[in-house]
């Protein structure tokens, strides 16, 4: 799949919004700098430091997903990503930012989106190669049945209560029915 577009990626995501825009460039400068295309399966992995809108890019763009186990969410609340190559061990770190922006746009968010989209990248977005240690691979579990309410749950998330393997709702419920 070629790069998607940024009105491909408001598709995606519902709205077009300053948060995108820049989660958009932020992704895309990270592509290029380490000559990489969109994820199909985990080649690609990334280190968001938050979960806000411009996220929804770097799944649709990057093809990092939730569901693929190659994004990596940190709650650091930070305009900040980090992409890893699987396939040549490069790194990337983006940081965005509104260095360049001019006076009164802030307030303003649909022209504010279309300044972030259009503004030469480095005054939206700062970026130097990293070197880290590979994110670990997405793994697949075993999964079991809660003893409680007979759902099933990954082995590794079943806790032990009072001699039974219970899943997380159930080993917290206090109730006494
Ligand atoms: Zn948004
Ligand atoms: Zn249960």
């Amino acid at each position: 799949m070629s790069r998607p577009s940024y009105e491909e990626t408001v598709g995606f995501h519902g709205h077009s919004c300053p948060g995108l825009a820049i989660g958009y460039r932020m992704t895309t400068v990270a592509l290029d700098a380490l000559g990489a295309s969109r994820a199909d399966d985990e080649e690609l992995a990334a280190i968001v430091e938050n979960d806000a809108c411009g996220v929804d890019a770097v799944q649709f763009v990057a093809g990092c997903t939730f569901g693929k186990g190659n994004l990596v969410f940190l709650d650091y609340g930070k305009p900040v990503y980090t992409f890893f190559s699987r396939t040549t061990g490069r790194g990337v770190r983006v940081l965005g930012h509104r260095r360049g922006m001019p006076e009164g746009l802030r307030d303003d968010r649909a022209r504010c989106t279309d300044w972030l989209l259009h503004a030469p990248k480095e005054d939206v977005v700062s970026w130097r190669e990293v070197r880290i240690e590979p994110p670990p691979m997405a793994r697949l579990h075993g999964s079991a049945l809660c003893a409680a309410c007979g759902e099933r749950v990954m082995e590794t998330r079943l806790r032990e209560v009072g001699g039974r393997s219970l899943c997380t709702p159930c080993a917290e419920d206090t109730r006494d029915d």
